[in-house]
């Protein structure tokens, strides 16, 4: 796959798994919305695994959960960690398996 295409279908599967998490955690309990329907600390998140992604040293790139450099800071690995974990559950439980093949953490 070529390197920019690559890069759009991993920002789009990070939008959605992180747009999904928001909702569910944090729109939905009232914390107000910042932009692209994401609270602050979600689009911070999006904006930051965006970055990674786009910068990614690796080619062709791993999945990040079988990445040996780990670019992600700690606290930023652990969110990711835990959007990824909660949208994929809640995606298989929504019929949504299609996405699960994407798991990135
Ligand atoms: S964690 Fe690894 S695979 Fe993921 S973006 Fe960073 S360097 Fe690339
Ligand atoms: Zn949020």
């Amino acid at each position: 796959m070529k390197k920019s295409k690559r890069i759009k279908k991993d920002e789009k599967i990070l939008t959605t798994f992180i747009k999904v998490y928001c909702e569910q955690n944090h729109i939905k309990n009232g914390q107000k919305e910042f932009k692209n329907g994401l609270c602050q600390e979600c689009y911070e998140l999006l904006e930051y695994a965006k970055r990674k992604n786009e910068k990614c040293p690796l080619d062709p790139k791993p999945q990040c959960k079988h990445c040996k450099i780990h670019c992600y800071s700690p606290k930023m690995r652990q969110k990711i960690k835990e959007v990824m974990k909660f949208s994929g559950i809640y995606m298989i439980k929504h019929g949504r398996l299609d996405m699960i093949f994407h798991y990135f953490f």
